[in-house]
């Protein structure tokens, strides 16, 4: 009898499901379901084999058509893996996030599953213990060297060590401790489970709040124990919206909600860190990109399993998968550190408010200086607003004054003005602080030659090579570059012709050496501190009062509380105004207010100065009237006339590669392709502002649409219109975009 060979078509009853990976791919892969016998649901964490690697993902859709591909070729589930499946709320978050920023699903899915193996069961770590010597002395001819002999002695007493620590207290490599072990003198044993953060306590120190705190505290206390709201907290720095906070935290936790606060800089943390601490009695867990990797995933598993119920951490954290979400903090929610442009361009504020949506849970944001976008979603209706008037111990905000530098220019050579010297002077004199404020890293911005006026650039950037002298480099702010501190002029090579144009950090600080030899100093720069560590121990030292006389670009201007600060001077505070972006306004009133608003919070009051050739500009009139609502007004109407956001929408489309014309056609091809619209406008292309970074050129359009467009359905119709983009060249696409260079 011939043998029946069973039909190649698909079986009525075979399934097939969908698997989201975390790769750069349009949409899910379609599997067949499986293994035989467990049932697939979404959200499920398979591992599925992709071209000859296997790959985890997460199971999308559970009845997926069938594919249009053979039979034969099709694949089935390898296993599901031993881990919950992750949440409904979390795949739809990962589903909007992609639409909304036009990204791929797959990309998102990278940023909640970022750590290999994280879902699966922990291994329990193993430490190791002295072992009794005369039980088991160790083999003939093994060698107690000088390195062994400190391992030994550390280990005295039958402690149980993890490797790495006893290394490092003995002061010796690894190896030893692994040499050691081999040679039987040690031997492994389980270590107990850490926890990864203890469990806060919303009782633990409860603070007394002011009559205003208390209103806007019962506010978020009730909207903290209903479903979807956003509503954002303003009031000067100093006025307590902190503490408010922390009583909607409190009622979270009391609810049994897990809580994420989001801060735009790491530097932030170890003093939100503190104060978490003595008001709930424990530390929140942090995640930013500085953790090692076993500390990613430890914290990522215990987020995922609900152990930690508190999360401090950079915008990366709103894609962790949390079990039981039920609150967002947006902290400074107007600082433009949440904004990422890469792979998928995302506003972490946004997203947030899209993630609570979703999840049907509050989101508040805090900000001294709200964006112009909350106020007006504010004004709309759609967000609630809470306000703190006054700062808590009643001290005034900094008066601010400027100094023309017109009028008042400093000597040549030099950058702080006679007025600011003198009033430096003055609080070094009483033995208070001054601080120096100029958003530029390095020593000066441009090196060139006096003698062919050759100037220093980056070979792959448009950007000049900015003077560190510390570090006695030259270096590219765009790609990082560095080159040695050059002693001739390349072009001409003469010896010694090179000059420093314009100050950065490092040179004000020289002359404040100069003018107060006795002040004690310190100069804050990210490129100056090797290590969060560091950080701490100088912003600790500010606080404690071990400096006279501080200089530091924006690392020092956000949240920081120095008690015995009483000059605040800004070296230049036109610095921001003059890229003339939509923001610059924004940004630069934002910018301004804060780090003056670092004076004066305790004790008497404090005082601002910025040196400015545009004393008449609105900004500089707005910050020395102290006439915030009156600023807000004037930038809020200025967008509304111009229908710029919040009042229109913007997409930014750059298009890069390494063939300028390539780019340049792609650019114009891409024009030429876009679908007329009403209520749409496509602007460019253009070179970019800054036309070239790593070699790559750019060139920029801007498409502008009315508030009622479906801007995201636009573009997607155009692309799909357009064709595909050649070889050689990327096109990226930025909903909402805050940088124009
Ligand atoms: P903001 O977040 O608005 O800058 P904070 O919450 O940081 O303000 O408060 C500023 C300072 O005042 C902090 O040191 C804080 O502990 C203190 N503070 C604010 N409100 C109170 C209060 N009701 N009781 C005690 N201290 C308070
Ligand atoms: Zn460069």
């Amino acid at each position: 009898m011939p043998e029946i060979k069973p039909p190649v078509s698909v079986a009525a009853t075979e399934r097939f499901v969908s698997v989201l990976l975390p790769l750069a791919v349009d949409g899910a892969y379609t599997y067949l379901a499986g293994p035989p016998g467990v049932d697939l649901k979404r959200g499920d964490l398979v591992q599925v084999p992709l071209g000859t690697r296997d790959y985890t993902g997460v199971v999308w859709e559970t009845d997926s058509d069938a594919p249009q591909i053979a039979r034969a070729k099709m694949r089935q589930i390898g296993e599901r893996l031993d881990a919950p499946p992750l949440g409904g709320e979390l795949l739809d978050f990962i589903g909007a996030v992609a639409d909304y920023n036009m990204a791929q699903a797959g990309m998102v899915l990278r940023m909640v599953l970022p750590v290999e193996e994280a879902f699966r069961p922990a291994k329990p770590r193993k430490g190791v213990r002295l072992v009794d010597g005369s039980k088991n002395p160790p083999p003939e001819g093994f060698r107690i060297t000088a390195a062994r002999k400190r391992v030994l002695a550390v280990a005295e007493g039958g402690l149980l060590w993890g490797k790495a620590d006893l290394a490092q207290t003995a002061g010796v490599g690894i190896g030893v401790v692994d040499g050691l072990l081999a040679g039987g003198l040690f031997e492994l044993v389980d270590l107990p489970a850490e926890t990864i953060a203890a469990s806060p306590d919303p009782g633990h120190h409860k603070v007394q709040l002011l009559a205003a705190q208390e209103k806007a505290a019962a506010v978020l206390r009730e909207k903290a124990g209903g479903g979807y709201s956003t509503t954002l907290i303003d009031g000067v720095t100093g006025s307590g919206k902190t503490e408010v906070y922390f009583e909607a935290i409190a009622a979270a936790l009391e609810g049994n909600r897990q809580v994420l606060v989001l801060l735009p800089e790491i530097a932030l943390t170890t003093q939100f860190l503190e104060r978490f601490e003595d008001r709930f009695g424990a530390r929140p867990a942090e995640w930013h990109s500085d953790l090692t990797p076993a500390r990613r995933r430890d914290i990522w598993r215990s987020v995922f399993t609900g152990e930690t119920r508190v999360i401090v951490g950079a915008r990366s954290a709103l894609f962790l998968a949390f079990s039981e979400l039920g609150l967002i903090i947006v902290d400074e929610e107007h600082d433009s550190a949440f904004k990422q442009v890469d792979r998928v361009s995302y506003h972490a504020r946004d997203m947030a408010i899209l993630r609570g949506y979703l999840g049907k849970f509050p989101v508040i944001l805090a900000s001294a200086t709200p964006s112009v976008e909350t106020r007006v979603n504010v004004t709309r209706g759609k967000y609630g607003s809470v306000h703190l008037p006054a700062r808590f111990g009643g001290q005034p905000f900094p008066d601010i004054r400027l100094i023309d530098l017109r009028e008042n220019p400093p000597e040549r050579g030099h950058w702080i003005a006679p007025p600011l010297v003198a009033a430096m002077t003055d609080v070094l004199a009483e033995g208070r602080q001054s601080l120096l404020f100029l958003n530029r890293r390095g020593y000066a911005p441009l090196t060139l030659c006096r003698k062919c006026g050759h100037r220093f650039v980056c070979p792959d950037c448009s950007s000049w090579l900015v003077a560190h002298r510390f570090r006695r480099q030259l270096q590219c702010h765009q790609c990082g570059l560095t080159i040695p501190e050059p002693r001739q002029c390349p072009e001409c090579k003469t010896e010694d012709s090179l000059v420093a144009c314009g100050p950065g950090v490092e040179r004000i600080m020289e002359e404040v050496r100069a003018r107060f030899p006795v002040a004690r100093t310190v100069t804050l720069s990210s490129d100056l501190v090797r290590s969060p560590a560091e950080m701490r121990e100088k912003f600790a030292g500010i606080a404690a009062g071990e400096f006279d006389i501080i200089v530091g670009t924006q690392l020092i201007a956000k949240g920081h509380h120095f008690p015995s600060l009483k000059l605040v001077g800004v070296i230049d505070a036109d610095l921001g105004l003059g890229h003339g972006d939509l923001r610059a306004s924004e940004r630069t009133f934002q910018l301004l207010h804060q780090v003056v608003g670092r004076a004066g919070r305790e004790q008497e009051p404090g005082v601002g100065f910025l040196q400015t050739h545009m004393s008449d500009h609105p900004v500089m009139q707005a910050l020395a009237a102290g006439d915030a609502e009156g600023f807000y007004a004037r930038e809020i109407s200025g967008r509304e006339i111009a229908k710029m956001p919040p009042f229109g929408r913007l997409a930014s489309l750059l298009v890069t590669g390494r063939e300028r014309h390539r780019v340049e056609d792609q650019a114009k091809r891409l024009a030429a392709a876009a679908p007329s619209q009403e209520g749409v406008r496509v602007l460019g292309p253009a070179e970019a502002p800054i036309a070239m970074v790593r070699g790559n050129h750019r060139f920029r359009l801007l498409v502008k649409a009315d508030r009622a467009v479906d801007l995201q359905g636009y573009l997607r119709g155009w692309f799909d219109k357009s064709g595909s983009i050649r070889a050689g060249v990327r096109l990226s696409v930025d909903i909402d975009p805050q940088s124009f260079l």
